[in-house]
């Protein structure tokens, strides 16, 4: 793609639009960074802007904006903002930063997507693969953006990419070899107003332009996916932790197979996956489907799941304390992933949640609650909102700070149990996000200790 001389807008000034610009700049176009924020907000790509020569603008989205070819967008801002709105409006064409680095891409593309689970699946994918010695790049919402690493990755390397469904509304070209949608069930639907059918049909444009030399991955689990999708060109696998599958991964007495057509591969017991749960079985077939798709040897795939100790804040083991075991979840931030947390300890839990609700149902893990859960710590602006739905089941004790929860949970739990901090939130009423929080509390349950 030859986009020298072109003037391309770019609107956000974070991680995906600082490197869309470099990007933008070392293939000869001219772009201009337009960011609404304050300067402090921005300060860090601010230096990279001045270092690069690159164009920008902070505090306002100004008329230059519109001045362009085309617009590349980043999957923080809204579509219905009013800067993509008035772009849309002047038949401006607007690309999201994975779509345009993709243009440049001369390696092969897996591309992960799915309500829960894209960062550790990514992670996985690309660790597999390393084992076994195919090189492949992480990049999307996990570590790096797309931009910032596509001209590095060779004809015959893969890139594993996060690719969230902000990443998918503004896709032409966008080409995987592979497409992977692990879930979907109602998340960010603030997005879509408030349509469960648009954020679905968002995902599923992950597959759009595969074709037959391609291959598309779906969760045979999960409803949702199937019924919007109308690609009926690529070859498609799927995986599950239920039933056999006709091409893919499932699980079956506990080893996970791999099937292709007539054919039946017993590749590894689930136990050789270190990380926890059936939802992290159920991401390792995704993985295990392209692993034997392309064909690399099981004893390697098998060495790989045993050797990946997980992703940080996706249930993380932290320390243990009298016995007590403690678990920082802090990225499960709606209730379906608090639902698969709670399900990966067999053990009593002493569950922490709450922060900044966003409209969660907590009818859906009610039942698994009142099974497991000892105690809950409610925490944050939604506090008595769990206080009020769960305290007729079992003791809810509103915290002010994770520290308090730490504490008190030593008092109350006893040896052989779990104190898991896996909120259902967004963790903007009290942390800066789910990170930090996550950092917090791991420094919390450290002072415990001594
Ligand atoms: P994402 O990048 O999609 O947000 P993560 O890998 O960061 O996914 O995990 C987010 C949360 O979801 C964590 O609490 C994690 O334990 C949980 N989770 C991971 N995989 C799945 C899955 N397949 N289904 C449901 N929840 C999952």
């Amino acid at each position: 793609m030859d986009i020298k001389g072109k003037r391309i807008s770019i609107i956000g000034a974070v991680r995906s639009g600082v490197g869309a610009a470099k990007l933008a700049n070392i293939m000869g176009a001219i772009p201009f960074v337009s960011d609404s924020s304050e300067k402090n907000k921005i300060i860090n790509s601010i230096s990279v802007f001045e270092k690069e020569k690159i164009e920008y603008e902070y505090g306002i989205h100004s008329e230059k904006v519109f001045d362009c070819d085309f617009l590349v967008t980043s999957p923080g801002v809204p579509s219905d903002s009013e800067v993509l709105t008035t772009a849309r409006n002047k038949k401006i064409k607007i690309f999201s930063e994975v779509e345009f680095a993709s243009w440049f891409c001369e390696g092969k593309i897996i591309s992960i997507t799915g309500t829960n689970g894209k960062t550790t699946t990514t992670a996985l994918m690309t660790h597999t693969l390393n084992e076994c010695g195919i090189k492949t790049y992480s990049a999307g919402n996990i570590g790096e953006a797309f931009s910032e690493i596509v001209l590095d990755v060779k004809g015959n390397e893969f890139v594993a990419l996060e690719t969230s469904s902000f990443q998918l509304d503004y896709i032409e070209k966008f080409k995987p070899m592979f497409s992977l949608i692990l879930n979907i069930t109602p998340d960010h639907l603030d997005r879509y107003n408030n349509s469960f059918q648009n954020y679905i049909e968002s995902k599923v444009k992950i597959t759009m332009n595969q074709n037959e030399n391609d291959f598309f991955i779906y969760n045979a689990d999960d409803k949702n996916t199937f019924v919007y999708m109308n690609n009926k060109r690529v070859p498609k696998l799927s995986f599950s932790l239920k039933n056999k599958v006709e091409c893919g991964a499932y699980l079956h007495n506990n080893s996970m197979h791999y099937s292709w057509f007539g054919s039946d591969l017993n590749i590894c017991s689930s136990s050789d996956l270190f990380i926890k749960g059936d939802h992290n079985i159920a991401n390792a077939l995704a993985v295990l489907s392209v692993a034997k798709t392309l064909n690399l040897p099981n004893t390697k795939i098998r060495d790989a799941f045993n050797s990946f100790k997980g992703v940080e804040h996706r249930i993380e083991f932290v320390d243990e304390i009298n016995g007590i075991e403690f678990y920082n979840d802090s990225k499960a931030t709606n209730v379906d992933s608090v639902w698969y947390a709670l399900k990966s300890f067999s053990k009593p839990i002493y569950l922490i949640l709450g922060g900044k609700d966003k409209g969660n149902d907590y009818n859906q893990i009610k039942d698994l609650v009142i099974e497991r859960v000892k105690k809950i710590y409610a925490i944050g602006s939604s506090a008595e909102k769990v206080y009020d739905f769960f305290n007729e089941f079992i003791p809810v004790e509103i915290k002010e700070t994770l520290a308090d929860c730490v504490v008190t949970s030593l008092d109350d739990a006893k040896t052989g149990s779990v104190l898991l901090l896996s909120p259902a939130c967004a963790s903007f009423d009290m942390f800066d996000n789910y990170e930090h929080r996550g950092k917090v509390f791991k420094e919390a349950v450290k002072k415990a200790r001594v």
